[in-house]
């Protein structure tokens, strides 16, 4: 047995079988062999996966995935074609085997029927499988293991099939790195930093993985091995039995919770997830194992699958983040020294035009078939946001001129950099919506690149710069009648979707595996902040005194302050307010501006106007007690409204059977 002490990029627990992985990093394109020779290698590949899979026990999901790899190797229409590319004199089997797939899968992206058009993906796991038999490199684990390698890239694991992937352990690595999220979007545990340990497992049968401990275990004793087995079974089935909990969950809440994707290869998961809407679909994840940038038509298809799947709910699509950790083969983006501070994201896009124009068509042409939103990432300045916008009006008028269906979709920005956030009230006049990439947020604010080794604890997301560039951000865009989502990591994490929320974040888009979870989390966030909100009375705070101008919230008789019956409110210290005796139910909005908090109960709005000045209008005296009855609400959170909106109507004859004053109280709440 040997133990190694790691550092934890992804908590969890697995204790299984070991699975090295060695990496395709370049796929041979040139042979010295024969044709004849290549075409007996390019069999002998098909033939020794069809036997591994006949070798073996599956289950019943892994059987189905290996009944369409068999399929598909046997399919004339791909060995044929995998052969007539190999009669060229040079070409290498594995070249041959990458072009072939993707000609097939454009062949099959023609096809109508649904089913054929799905078979793309499976032709494509088919060649990455065959290509790392070609290569020499297994392929992936046949049953679930912990996958070790010196580093392990977001490609590399795209290349696995993520339902035998347990655990991970690398030496090279970081909690915040791009594989790291994945390994979290997996519900993966990830440890890392232990050179030895992943030299020690390339040898081992057994591991167990402990990130309570941050341990790596290889080879226990047969005692501890047992326990490790049995404790492996609880921690399955206690996933079990959250996710059981977690689907019974039926309270709502009012920020929306959305899902953060990588392809089609997702879909499945989401539509099981119970998301409102994709907050995040990672684009670059197509752009990463191909030899060449996608094409226009493979893009077209991709996107057009997932709003289909995702009918009337919003997609948002990120164009590819490419550049920092996120290579792409074929790119070859020039040496820095610091990637993370240079060409990456929409910085790449805009300067390698054709790539990004191809990348726009296909999504111009993608948007009518659903509720396509595009976001771009690393923006930090108002030129990029107009440049991008040129690009787009460029590719229209081009597919206009062509007579192409398509729709100009709403745009929006990622805020990753202390500049978009500290500006967002003024990139808000430009964009549709803000999503805050928390992750990049917190490299950029606190000078930390996400992949430096060693240099955890300063990684901190929850540092107070942090929360309020957050809080800028959703300031300005609310200012402007935008919407905030979070679509980084922080966005799912339980010490933080309170503060989030109660900062103005509107949306939360989370792994998917994480969108049951979060929504518990904001659902009792939101809670806790309209019982805060209506309790603020009890801390003393400073009264405001600045002059505001106020529409009367209701027809009726006008009180000061001080004669309210209430002390919470006579005392002034919510802030200063007036009373109105209300002759009928109606309550109105007494300025312009966005509902940015709703009492569970119905019987309290507070609207955030110019300047993030926020009024409460609080209906009747101690009303919550009567719970949703008496209030019928015309504005839910988000609203926005103009001075004399109809806010609810009131039922005051219940509120007077009550015992309870009709006194409607406008509060101008002091600043926080
Ligand atoms: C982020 O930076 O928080 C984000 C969502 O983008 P990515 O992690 O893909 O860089
Ligand atoms: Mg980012």
């Amino acid at each position: 047995m040997e133990v190694f002490k790691c550092l934890v990029a992804q908590s969890g627990y697995f204790a299984g079988p070991v699975f090295p992985v060695r990496t395709v990093t370049k796929i041979t394109e040139y042979t010295e062999l024969s044709p004849a020779e290549e075409k007996a290698k390019f069999r002998d590949a098909c033939r020794k996966i069809i036997g591994q899979i006949k070798s073996k026990q599956y289950s019943e999901k892994n059987q189905e995935i290996n009944n369409t790899v068999t399929d598909i190797l046997q399919d004339d229409a791909f060995v044929s074609r995998v052969e007539e590319k190999l009669n060229i004199p040079g070409c290498a089997a594995s070249r041959a085997v990458s072009q072939a797939a993707e000609s097939l899968c454009t062949a099959l992206g023609e096809v109508k029927n649904e089913y054929i058009r799905s078979r793309q993906d499976d032709i494509r796991g088919v060649a990455v499988r065959l290509i790392g038999m070609l290569e020499g490199i297994a392929d992936s684990p046949e049953n679930c293991s912990a996958i070790t390698a010196e580093e392990i890239s977001p490609a590399l694991i795209s290349l696995i099939d993520n339902q035998l992937i347990g655990a991970m352990l690398t030496d090279k690595g970081s909690p915040n790195s791009h594989a790291s999220i994945i390994a979290g979007n997996l519900g993966i545990p990830y440890l890392y930093g232990s050179a030895e340990a992943v030299k020690a497992a390339e040898k081992a049968e057994f591991i167990i993985i402990d990130s309570e401990t941050a341990d790596v275990i290889l080879d226990p004793p047969e005692r501890e091995r047992a326990e490790a087995e049995v404790r492996m079974e609880k921690v399955l089935a206690e996933r079990e039995s959250r996710l059981q909990e977690e689907m019974n969950f039926t309270a709502t809440c009012k920020t929306k919770i959305y899902a953060n994707i990588a392809g089609p290869e997702d879909l499945d998961g989401l539509l099981k997830s119970g998301a409102d809407g994709v907050g995040l679909f990672r684009t670059e994840f197509l752009f990463l194992n191909t030899e060449e940038a996608p094409s226009e038509e493979t893009q077209y298809r991709i996107y057009s699958k997932v709003l289909e799947a995702m009918g009337d709910k919003v997609v948002i699509i990120r164009t590819m983040d490419i550049g920092s950790d996120k290579k792409a083969p074929w790119l070859k983006l020039p040496d820095e020294n610091n990637p993370a501070l240079g060409l990456r994201g929409t910085r790449v896009s805009l300067e390698y035009k054709d790539i990004f124009r191809t990348q726009l068509r296909a999504l111009l042409r993608a948007a009518p078939g659903g509720n396509l939103k595009i976001m771009f990432s690393m923006i930090s300045s108002q030129w990029e946001v107009d440049e991008i916008k040129e690009r787009i009006d460029e590719v229209a008028e081009e597919l206009e001129q062509e007579g192409k269906n398509y729709k100009v979709p709403e745009i929006g920005i990622m805020v990753e950099t202390p500049a978009a956030a500290m500006c967002a009230a003024e990139l808000a006049k430009s964009v549709a919506f803000f999503s805050i990439g928390t992750n990049d947020l917190t490299q950029y604010t606190l000078a930390l690149d996400r992949e430096s080794r060693g240099l955890d604890r300063y990684f901190n997301p929850h540092h107070e710069a942090v929360f309020r560039m957050i809080a800028l951000t959703a300031k300005g865009g609310h200012e402007n009648g935008i919407e905030t989502g979070v679509c980084g990591q922080l966005g799912a994490d339980p010490e933080a979707v309170k503060r989030l929320i109660k900062d103005g974040v509107d949306e939360l888009s989370v792994p998917i595996k994480k969108v049951r979870a979060t929504r518990i989390l904001a659902a009792k966030a939101e809670k806790e902040l309209s019982e805060e909100t209506f309790a603020v009375a009890d801390s003393a705070c400073e009264a405001g005194d600045s002059m505001i101008s106020l529409t009367a919230a209701a027809d009726g008789e006008l009180f000061s302050m001080e004669e309210i019956p209430d002390p919470v409110f006579s005392s002034g210290s919510m802030g200063k307010c007036i009373g109105i005796l209300p002759d009928n139910g109606n309550i109105y909005a007494p300025i312009n501006g966005k509902v940015v908090t709703v009492a569970e109960t119905h019987h309290a709005v507070v609207i955030e106007g110019e300047g993030g000045r926020q009024i409460l209008v609080h209906v009747g005296i101690n009303t919550v007690k009567l719970g949703a009855k008496a209030f019928t609400l015309h504005v839910e959170k988000g609203s926005l409204v103009e001075a004399n909106t109809l806010l609810m109507e009131t039922d005051l004859e219940m509120i007077k059977d009550a015992g309870l004053s009709t006194m409607v109280i406008v509060v101008v709440l002091n600043s926080p």
